[in-house]
């Protein structure tokens, strides 16, 4: 009995609640499943509904063939460049007045090439937020310092991790397109390998979902659709491609690797510091 209640114990200080978490959250849960289960015009208008904002910004980079764009759902409003120099960034949740761009409303920015589970992603940010009383003051300094401690990074990377696992863990109801598919699991393996020094579950989250299997699978999936559209636009000469494959490219394409998908489509990253694993902390 004593031996049961110690184990029970020492269970319930591992499995402490996460009171800002988005995984265990079932109203976040719910919210946002219905969020990614919309077209894109329709995501964006949901998410203003709730009182967010959203602002589609030009990224000036050019995406992979085939992949979704924000900027053919709604015309970008201004320059990605104009509020971060962040490279690869496609999304980033600002609390309301954090930057002048998120005046009187917590905003979510999106590249115009960022993924369409990128809103999803910073919709479960909004929610975390609203739970977390650490956020908004830190993300605040870090834009006017320039700079977080390892302490504070950690609480970014604990952040991100939570969105990471939900999405990768809810991917197939969010009607992911494959550079969704692709972007979400290579993403998480990055995180994963960040969290290496602090997180040793990290690790064994990547080989339990299996999820170098389920990025080959994916880049395998994309090399075919790829193949087949470029197939039915010389056949078609420009006419019609095959539903839901990638639209066939006017040049060709260098073949796909893993990293084509995503080398230029970092997820966003809470800070500038966090996307350079080799830069050096601050203290
Ligand atoms: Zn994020």
């Amino acid at each position: 009995m004593a031996l049961t209640l110690t184990l029970l114990t020492a269970s319930a200080a591992r499995t402490e609640k996460c009171e800002w978490c988005v995984q265990g959250n079932p109203a976040a849960t719910v919210a946002a499943l219905a969020l990614g289960k919309l077209e894109p015009a329709e995501m964006l208008k949901s998410v203003r509904k709730q009182g967010i904002c959203v602002r589609i910004l030009d990224s000036g980079r050019r995406a992979p063939p085939g992949t979704f764009l924000w900027s053919t759902i709604e015309q970008p409003s201004g320059k990605l460049s104009d509020i971060t120099k962040i490279p690869g960034l496609m999304g980033k949740t600002l609390c309301a007045d954090e930057l002048p761009i998120a005046k009187g409303c917590p905003t979510i920015v999106l590249a115009s090439d960022g993924m369409k589970t990128t809103l999803v992603h910073e919709f479960l940010h909004v929610k975390q937020i609203a739970k977390d009383q650490a956020w908004c003051p830190l993300s605040k300094k870090t834009w006017e310092t320039g700079k977080t401690s390892p302490e504070e990074q950690r609480v970014f990377l604990n952040r991100e991790w939570d969105v990471h696992r939900w999405l990768l863990e809810n991917l197939d109801a969010l009607r992911p397109n494959i550079d969704d598919k692709i972007g979400i699991v290579s993403n998480t393996m990055d995180q994963a390998r960040m969290r290496a020094s602090f997180d040793a579950d990290a690790a064994q989250y990547v080989e339990k979902m299996k999820l170098n299997e389920k990025l080959n699978g994916y880049v395998n999936e994309y090399t075919e659709l790829l193949k087949a559209s470029r197939a039915a636009a010389r056949a078609g000469a420009g006419g019609a491609t095959g539903a839901g494959g990638p639209k066939p490219s006017a040049s060709p394409s260098p073949k796909p690797s893993p990293g084509a998908l995503t080398e230029a489509r970092t997820n966003d990253l809470a800070k500038p510091s966090l996307l350079h694993p080799n830069a050096k902390p601050a203290r």
